[in-house]
């Protein structure tokens, strides 16, 4: 009897050990998916990986400071807010959320304020007063709904920002899974509309 124990629980290891590595394999192929696609749409190599203290992912072209994070942890928590005020549950964990944290393309916006954006190419704002020829300048570009990632640009300062950009590219994430209707009519910039759009 007692071997027979011993040979269930060796098994149950085994299992377990085994259902770890799987998830783990599955874990790490779809975080390949994102960093290609981060990649490609920034044109960024992403070296570094953390967690923000609150348990969102990241991933950053350099290693990411603890002021950064915390702003993107209070990005996450103003916009967990809004959406519990909507009765939206769906993605409203912290650990839901990769979030990549590219080289900005410029630094200043047309104005000479800080404003460090990416340049993404223009797609359906070509031709709009988005367009800057071929690409537009954004605070923050969706990657993924599933899982819930996206793109924003690196901060050294005014880091109120990143919690602001944070925030309202995660409110496209949190319509997409809590009200796809909503999330149709206000996915698209170019036809007029910004942020926030939850209020
Ligand atoms: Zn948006």
């Amino acid at each position: 009897m007692k071997k027979y124990n011993l040979l269930l629980q060796t098994v149950l290891i085994f299992a377990f050990a085994f259902l770890i590595f799987q998830t783990a394999l599955a874990q790490s192929r779809v975080d390949k998916i994102l960093i290609n696609e981060a990649t490609r749409i920034t044109g960024d190599e992403y070296p570094f990986f953390t967690y923000a203290p609150k348990g969102a992912r990241v991933y950053s072209v350099n290693k990411a400071n603890s002021k950064m994070l915390a702003a993107i942890d209070q990005g996450l928590k103003d916009l967990f807010a809004i959406a519990a005020k909507h009765n939206y549950a769906n993605r409203t964990n912290y650990s839901d959320y990769t979030i990549f944290i590219a080289n900005p393309d410029r630094m200043k916006d047309f104005e000479g304020k800080y404003s460090p954006d990416i340049a993404v190419g223009a797609a359906q704002y070509a031709g709009t007063i988005y367009d800057k020829g071929g690409y537009v300048y954004a605070a923050g570009m969706v990657l993924a709904f599933n899982p819930c990632a996206f793109v924003i640009g690196e901060h050294t300062k005014n880091l109120e920002r990143v919690s602001e950009v944070v925030r309202f590219e995660g409110e496209h994430l949190i319509l997409y899974h809590n009200d796809r209707k909503f999330y149709n009519k206000t996915a698209d910039h170019s036809k007029g509309g910004g942020h926030p759009i939850l209020q």
